[in-house]
């Protein structure tokens, strides 16, 4: 008799906001194909990373582990293909497992894919035109430039995988996509759209970053000011007052966003087909998910790394008949590390003792257990390095929202040595969701702030992660 455990269909993209999501209530493009997961499955609004960029988020979700953990903290500090996995328990406990598309977990003997049947995935970022992608071979790997437009090469290849499966045992195969990371390339079936007509603007497009640490004026990701012209692919008139440029390369920028978004989705399309094709739809789990958020515009921003809700919020759509029920939503707090335990639980493997993250499953049925977290840990380390961010740490609960920018790079491999006084920041999400007014001198939030510097340090330890030395109580 074949083995009747689910499979497992993990998609995930490259900074793809929720807010570019109509079943997240997006107000500026259309997600038939990825609204389809989340009509036939559960959306969850409440997905967070643990630190928003790329590669250590990545880590983050293969090795259910925080990044002071698993060591990979910035984008230059690849991850050890050693180490323990999700994937590599799914293939010794019986699945065909298989990785196609964008890894940005380093190259080489010691960095690439582990634990996969087969893989075959672009070298860093990858481009979006006729990409070279390093293929598994029999002893090693090997590159080649394949002809076409990246996402749609992801979805062949990973079509190519289930095809060519055995049918006997169940599936975990991740479509990992490139899409919608700069610099926003999008191919000619995309090009037309949004030509005659404005996308609307963030409500915080023109923030002046005022009533806010320094950090949020810091920034260097602003639109317009800090783009360059493979951004905007056209020149950009830096002679402009800066809320005009920022008006101006908002359009440029989104709409190439949003057309290298659409392909993402008619791609999710052609992967949902297939598996309604094959009969395989009642018994294979569907996720879609991003690496972290990203700022739309939002606070005159692109790019991610804050702890700020736009960059912090992950989408989180998961399909799975047998078990969730059509149309639902889950509000409860879950983070990229609880990924890994999720899916070794629902695959009927038990979930390695390091794990720090915790299998959300019940939820998927409706049952949130009473001891869930009420809170998150937050940590970014890449202090300064390409945009300008302080490194900073922080807690989120439901309501609040408390940030401590230390400002070091305390030797992280990629991070800018360049040391200033740390500041906080408190944001009430009730008041201000928005996070445009720090209140964390206002006296009325005075205990308030105690008790979240009380449960910050409390998670903190939790995951053995030390606190930073000027930050006494
Ligand atoms: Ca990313």
């Amino acid at each position: 008799m074949s083995d009747q455990r689910p499979n497992i269909l993990f998609i995930m993209s490259d900074d793809h906001a929720s807010h570019a999501m109509t079943c997240y209530g997006s107000r500026i493009n259309q997600t038939p194909n990825l609204d389809r997961i989340a009509d036939e499955g559960m959306r969850f609004d409440n997905c967070f990373c643990t630190n928003s960029i790329c590669t250590p988020s990545r880590a983050a979700i293969l090795t259910g582990t925080y990044n002071h953990i698993n060591e990979v903290t910035t984008l230059d500090t690849h991850m050890d293909n050693s180490l323990p996995t999700f994937v590599k328990d799914l293939h010794a406990g019986g699945y065909q497992t298989g990785m196609f598309g964008k890894w940005h977990l380093g190259q080489g003997p010691a960095h690439e894919p582990t634990g996969f049947d087969d893989w075959a995935v672009l070298p860093g970022q990858g481009l979006y035109h006729n990409p070279i992608f390093i293929f598994k071979t029999e002893d090693g790997s090997e590159r080649r430039p394949v002809h076409g437009y990246v996402t749609d090469l992801i979805t062949d290849m990973t079509l190519d995988f289930l095809a060519d499966r055995d049918r006997e045992r169940p599936f975990f195969v991740m479509c990992h996509h490139k899409a919608p990371h700069r610099h926003w390339e999008p191919d000619d079936k995309h090009a037309h759209m949004f030509l005659n007509e404005d996308v609307p603007e963030p409500e915080t497009l023109y923030d002046d970053y005022s009533n806010r640490a320094s950090a949020a004026g810091a920034a260097e990701m602003r639109m317009g000011a800090h783009m360059v012209p493979l951004d905007t692919k056209t020149e950009i008139p830096h002679d402009l007052p800066e809320m005009e440029l920022r008006k101006w390369a908002y359009q440029r920028y989104i709409k190439d966003y949003l057309r290298v978004v659409a392909s993402i989705d008619d791609n999710v399309g052609r992967l949902l087909d297939y598996l309604d094709a094959e009969g395989l739809t009642e018994n294979t789990i569907v996720v879609y998910t991003s690496d972290q958020g990203f700022f739309l515009g939002d606070h005159g921003w692109y790019d991610k790394r804050f702890m700020y809700e736009e960059s912090l919020r992950m989408p989180y759509i998961m399909r799975y008949p047998r078990l969730i029920e059509a149309g639902s939503a889950n509000e409860d707090m879950i983070l990229n590390v609880d990924f890994a335990p999720t899916y070794l639980e629902l695959a009927g493997l038990p979930a390695p003792e390091h794990y720090q993250g915790r299998s959300f499953s019940p939820m998927l049925s409706g049952e949130t257990p009473d001891d869930w977290r009420q809170s998150m840990y937050y940590r970014y380390w890449m202090h300064k390095t390409h945009h300008n961010v302080y490194a900073h740490y922080g807690i989120r609960t439901h309501r609040y929202k408390l940030i401590y920018y230390y400002a070091d790079a305390l030797g992280q491999t990629g991070a800018i040595d360049e040391t200033y006084e740390p500041e906080w920041e408190l944001f009430d999400l009730e008041q201000d969701p928005y996070e445009l007014n720090n209140v964390v001198d206002d006296p009325a939030y005075a205990e308030l702030v105690l008790e979240l510097k009380d449960e910050m340090h409390r998670l903190q330890a939790q995951v053995g992660d030390e606190r930073y030395h000027l930050d006494v109580d």
